[in-house]
């Protein structure tokens, strides 16, 4: 199993490395980078901050990681202290609170902080990690806008540790077909991208629907996919973008909080992408990729998974693995020995989707095309 999974990352970083398709794409093609590989030791030894709906998925899904291991607990909340520590056998040394976590810096046990906080507080998070010379992993949005994430980039070169995002899509395995297929050149020239991704918000008193502690809506939760998504899919950085706003309940969605947002990037090919982002809309979770010579369809495509999917040459037949498993171990893998995903996972990958997200803010509230300076 370990075997066939580095057999087939290395084939696929092999025939992407010699692929024009990607040679846009910043990383891959020219830098000679090593495929992701799964070695046995050392571990990657985690802390997880904020023990909310997300660090619970982690969390379980990490006891069947080969190389990441649960072995510190950040959280307000001293209950949850006392239940994680005793659930995940991380000692009281090892627990901390958002006053005293600076004190990480003197723990042998901990090389990483995974952040999973409300949107709003990955800033100040990531960069304290930083500054105790810890590594970070940040959820996604990394943060509520570019200027927070760039020094959010800018506090972890400092510090010298590196900084990752949760894109747990870009070790799922389908997906990476999917890549890999587009990156050979299997579907031509490609064209156009759609990407709709949403889902019906309950609660209005969750911080997801509080501009404060969320930065905006739908967008800056689930809309993120479809730009990232745009992003790996099509395999270049978009150019520009144009976006349209609908809101129809302005009492859950309150100003500045976004509940559907339809945006158009464009890339320097020539390919189109045309996205849907919103909070009103259940069973919205597509990607189309369309090319000159074939197709890519996944639905769900960036849900828990199963991830189902076709392509012009048939159903994406790759297994199933829990997501945030292959993503703890491939980060182990990034951290402690260098390894390059395919899809990039770093601050400045964060980064980018920032400052697409900024621009289609400002595109929708501008109704004016938006040009994109990547970097
Ligand atoms: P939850 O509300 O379930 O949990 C957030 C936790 O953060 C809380 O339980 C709390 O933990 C801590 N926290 C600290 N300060 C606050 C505050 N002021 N208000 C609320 N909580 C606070 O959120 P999620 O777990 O769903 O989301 C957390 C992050 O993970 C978000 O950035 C989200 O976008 C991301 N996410 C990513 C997903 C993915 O698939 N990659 C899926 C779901 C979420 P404590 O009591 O321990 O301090």
């Amino acid at each position: 199993m370990k075997n066939s999974r580095r057999d087939f990352l290395q084939k696929l970083a092999a025939s992407a490395a010699t692929l024009p398709f990607l040679s846009s794409y910043h990383t891959f093609a020219n830098s000679g980078l090593r495929p992701i590989t799964l070695s046995q030791s050392p571990t990657l030894k985690v802390a997880l901050m904020g023990l909310g709906g997300y660090a619970s998925r982690v969390a379980e899904a990490m006891q069947s990681c080969k190389r990441a291991k649960i072995t510190g607990l950040i959280s307000g909340t001293p209950e949850k202290l006392a239940d994680w520590g005793n659930r995940f056998g991380v000692p009281e040394t090892s627990r901390y609170n958002y006053e005293n976590l600076d004190r990480i810096k003197d723990n042998p046990e901990i090389d990483a902080v995974y952040v999973i906080t409300p949107n709003a507080l990955h800033h100040d998070h990531v960069i304290r990690v930083a500054k105790a010379g810890k590594h970070a992993i940040c959820e996604k949005p990394m943060a509520l806008n570019a200027n927070e994430g760039q020094e959010m980039v800018d506090a972890c070169t400092r510090a010298r540790v590196k900084l990752l995002v949760g894109y747990r899509m870009h070790f799922e395995p389908k997906t990476v077909e999917v890549v890999r297929m587009r990156a050979a050149g299997e579907f031509g020239k490609i064209k156009f991208f759609q990407g709709q991704c949403g889902f019906r918000i309950g609660d209005p008193n969750q911080w997801r629907l509080d501009k404060d502690l969320a930065g905006g809506g739908a967008m800056m939760d689930i809309g993120i996919y479809a730009i990232n998504g745009s992003r790996y899919m099509v395999g270049e950085e978009p150019i520009w973008v144009t976006a349209q706003e609908t809101k129809t309940d302005s009492v859950k969605f309150k100003e500045g909080v976004d509940e559907t947002i339809q945006f158009q990037l464009g890339f320097p090919s020539g390919a189109v992408a045309s996205c849907l982002s919103t909070y009103n809309m259940n069973y919205l979770d597509r990607f189309f990729l369309n090319g000159e010579k074939g197709f890519a369809e996944m639905q769900p495509s960036t849900g828990y998974g199963p991830i189902k999917g076709r392509t012009n040459k048939g159903e994406l037949t790759q297994p199933h693995v829990t997501h945030q498993t292959l993503q703890m171990d491939a980060m182990a893998g990034i951290i402690l020995d260098g390894d390059v995903p395919i899809v990039p996972v770093d601050g400045h990958e964060g980064l980018r989707d920032l400052k697409i997200i900024d621009a289609v803010y400002r595109a929708a509230a501008t109704g004016i095309k938006q040009e994109l300076e990547l970097g």
